[in-house]
C-alpha cells in the first residue's frame, strides 16, 4: 500500500514548528511515531496534503521532574516510559499502561503525544495518565494553554485541539506518600491487543489510620472515552481497604460504565469485566501504596 503525495515539514525548534502549522492550520498534521497516522494514510482514510514531523524537535523528547511536578515531552515514546526510573519510581500505572501497549516494534515508535491525540477509547496510555490526574499543555504562535487529559478528550478521535495546536507535554504531579496506582488490561490476545476494558486505580492512604484518602478509577473502552468511575470512587473514600470493599467498587464501577456490544464482545460481558479488573487494579493499587 502506498502513501499518497505530501509534503513534508521537518522543523527542529517548537516556534518553528507551531509557525508551520499556524500557517497550515488544517492542511497539515502533525507526525509524531506514525503508527496511527501513517497507517490510516496507507489505508487511505486520510490524506493530508502536508505532514509536520516533531520527531527532530529534541524538547518534546525530555522527561523532566521539578518541585514535584513531572514533565513528559509529548514525543517520549512508551518503551522511553517503560524505561524511566523517574517514571517507574512514582507512576507505576503508566508503566503499566506504556508496557502493555501493541508489541515491542510499536512501542518503540509510539509516543505519547499520538497516543493521546488519537483519542482512541480503548488507548491504553490516557486511562494510566488520568488516574494521576494528568494535565497536557497545547501550544501554538499565539500562545499556551493548560488543559486536564479528561477534558481534552470528546469522543472516538475527537479532542479539543484546535487545528494549529500541538500536544507538547503532559503534566503530572507526583503522588503523596502512601499513594499507590496500577493499571490493568484485558484483550482477546495476550500481545498486539487493543483493550477490551482496562481499568486504572489510584489509592492515597491516610497515613495515621489507613483509611482511603484518595480515590480514583478510571475505565477505559466502556464509553466514547475513558470515564471515571464516580461511584465507585465515591464508596472507596473514608474506608479501610478489604477485598469486600474493592469487590463493592468494581460493582460500582460496572453501574458507571457505559459499554457497547460490538464484534469483540458484548456490552453485558464488558460490564461483568469492569467488575473483576477494577477489583484487580484496586488490589493492585493497594499493594503498591503499603510500599510507598
Ligand atoms: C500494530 C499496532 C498495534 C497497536 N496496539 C495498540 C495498543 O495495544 N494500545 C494502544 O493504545 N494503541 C495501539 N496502537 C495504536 C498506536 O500505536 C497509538 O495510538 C500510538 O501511540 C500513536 O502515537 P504515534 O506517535 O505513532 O502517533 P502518530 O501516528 O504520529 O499520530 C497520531 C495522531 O496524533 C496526532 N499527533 C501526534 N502527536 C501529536 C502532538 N504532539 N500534538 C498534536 N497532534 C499530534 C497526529 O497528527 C495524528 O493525528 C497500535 C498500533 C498498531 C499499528
Amino acid at each position: 500500500m502506498l502513501l499518497p503525495k505530501f509534503e513534508f515539514h521537518e522543523p527542529i525548534t517548537l516556534p518553528e514548528a507551531c509557525e508551520i502549522m499556524g500557517e497550515l492550520k488544517d492542511k497539515g498534521r502533525p507526525l509524531a511515531g506514525g503508527t496511527d497516522l501513517l497507517v490510516n494514510m496507507k489505508k487511505k482514510l486520510i490524506a493530508p496534503g502536508n505532514l509536520v514531523s516533531l520527531s527532530r524537535i529534541e524538547e518534546l523528547k525530555e522527561i523532566e521532574a521539578s518541585n514535584g511536578v513531572l514533565k513528559i515531552g509529548a514525543c517520549v515514546t512508551a518503551v522511553e516510559l517503560t524505561e524511566s526510573e523517574v517514571i517507574s519510581g512514582s507512576f507505576g500505572a503508566l508503566v503499566g499502561g506504556a508496557a502493555s501497549l501493541g508489541s515491542p516494534l510499536v512501542r518503540n515508535m509510539a509516543t505519547i503525544g499520538g497516543n493521546i491525540v488519537t483519542a482512541r477509547p480503548a488507548a491504553d496510555l490516557p486511562p494510566a495518565l488520568m488516574v494521576y490526574g494528568a494535565e497536557v499543555v497545547l501550544k501554538r504562535s499565539s500562545g499556551d494553554r493548560v488543559v486536564p487529559l479528561e477534558d481534552l478528550l470528546k469522543g472516538p478521535g475527537e479532542t479539543l485541539l484546535g487545528p494549529d495546536e500541538i500536544l507538547t507535554q503532559v503534566l503530572l504531579i507526583k503522588p503523596q506518600p502512601a499513594a499507590g496506582a496500577a493499571y490493568v488490561k484485558l484483550g482477546v490476545r495476550k500481545t498486539l491487543e487493543i483493550s477490551l476494558v482496562n481499568v486504572a486505580a489510584y489509592i492515597g492512604l491516610d497515613s495515621q489510620d489507613g483509611s482511603i484518602q484518595t480515590a480514583r478509577v478510571v475505565l477505559g473502552a466502556v464509553a466514547s472515552t475513558p470515564i471515571r468511575a464516580p461511584s465507585a470512587e465515591k464508596i472507596l473514600l473514608g474506608e479501610k481497604p478489604s477485598d469486600a470493599l474493592f469487590e463493592d467498587a468494581g460493582n460500582e464501577a460496572a453501574k458507571d460504565s457505559r459499554p457497547i456490544d460490538d464484534y469483540r464482545g458484548s456490552a453485558e460481558y464488558r460490564r461483568d469485566m469492569v467488575k473483576v479488573l477494577t477489583r484487580r487494579a484496586l488490589s493492585k493499587a493497594y499493594r503498591d501504596a503499603q510500599e510507598n
